[in-house]
């Protein structure tokens, strides 16, 4: 059988760890030729090895995301994007500094990448880029629900304020303040609403636009955000609606920016201060790792093997309960042993205690 040349051409096949199916439709048509003979069977006797493991050999692929490199499709996406995205034109965005005085209504925490805003209020963002986009770009303001389990719904107005404003696109939460050019949109295919404003490149002497946002109900409001944490996604698009950068932030509007963002910033530092083990007993125990019980000391002596960890799968909170208490038990037993020990054996210990109680009835 004529097999030469198929090693040069297998050697030019894409080196990844696909499935074999995989693999296979890479096999360009002509070395599939040259492998089949004429009456269309193999040219060469297969020899199955049982021993050898498929699944090892040929591993499940990861699962491929496309990179954030691929050209995004212009038709507006059922569930948008929140990953940061530079772009080619090095597309990003920075807030004033505001603090967190009881005054400030509108301030942006750089730990938390979270607005705190009042309702209605003008929110600064500056818009920075590395190099200058294609003329006819614009930049897009869309607000998502930041939980999966509400990323599905629409952000619009609550229906007290909708009923009070009296503009054509009075649903719209996120509003581009000073410009004329601003423009309303809503997706035929998601109902999701965006404000458009034309990209302007920074005037001289600045390394910066500014773009002014509203933000038009409160995070709490009824029948509206409903207390459900949102996301701000801000992308410079090209004319044709490519995606160019990509950058996202939270968003909490609330009455007192100030206090909510020192709140909120306090609380992750307490938590990451680790206050966890006095929460420990509300939450369930940790999932036990999968691996077997793994001696994690050598075994030289005797003394040496009982200081050995042991790590045990236990299915089902209530035995696990039952056999933490043994291990409890048996290290208390453990620890009282050694007390003993060193207060010189259980009987001198026993009188002591007596020695005490009579103290206590005189
Ligand atoms: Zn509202």
């Amino acid at each position: 059988m004529d097999v030469v040349g198929v090693d040069d051409e297998v050697l030019s096949l894409p080196l990844r760890q696909d499935s074999f199916q995989a693999l296979w439709d890479n096999v360009p048509p002509p070395l599939l030729e040259c492998m089949y003979t004429e009456g269309g069977s193999w040219p060469f006797d297969l020899i199955v090895d049982s021993s050898i493991n498929v699944e090892e050999l040929f591993p499940e692929p990861p699962a491929v995301y496309p990179p954030p490199d691929t050209p995004p499709t212009p038709a507006a996406p059922t569930v948008p994007t929140t990953s940061d995205y530079a772009g080619e034109y090095g597309f990003h965005i920075r807030f004033q500094n505001s603090g967190t005085a009881k005054s400030v209504t509108s301030t942006y925490s750089v730990s938390l990448n979270k607005l705190f805003c009042q309702l209605a209020k003008t929110c600064p963002v500056e818009v920075l880029v590395e190099g200058a986009p294609p003329p006819g770009a614009i930049l897009r303001a869309t607000a998502v629900y930041k939980k999966t389990e509400h990323v599905a719904d629409v952000v619009r107005r609550c229906p007290h304020h909708l009923k009070e404003d009296v503009v054509e696109h009075r649903s719209h939460l996120i509003r581009v303040e000073g410009s004329q050019r601003a423009q309303y949109m809503e997706d035929p295919n998601t109902m999701r609403q965006s404000v458009t404003l034309p990209y302007e490149p920074p005037q001289l002497g600045s390394g910066h636009t500014t773009l002014l946002l509203n933000f038009m109900c409160n995070s709490s409001c009824m029948g509206g955000m409903n207390r459900r944490a949102i996301l701000t996604i801000l992308t410079l698009e090209s004319s044709e609606g490519q995606v160019l950068g990509r950058r996202c932030f939270e968003v909490r509007v609330c009455a007192c920016p100030g206090r909510d963002r020192k709140t909120e910033e306090g609380n992750v530092e307490k938590k990451t201060e680790g206050t966890k083990p006095t929460k420990k007993r509300k939450t369930p125990p940790p999932p036990a790792p999968v691996a077997p019980p793994k001696r994690i000391l050598p075994t030289s002596s005797a003394e040496e093997e009982d200081k050995e960890v042991f790590v045990l799968q236990v299915v089902g909170r209530k035995r696990y309960e039952v056999l933490k208490q043994i291990n409890d038990a048996l290290a208390l037993q453990e620890k009282v042993k050694v007390k003993q020990e060193v207060h010189g054996g259980p009987s001198r210990g026993k009188r002591r205690l007596g020695d005490r109680t009579d103290e206590g009835t005189d």
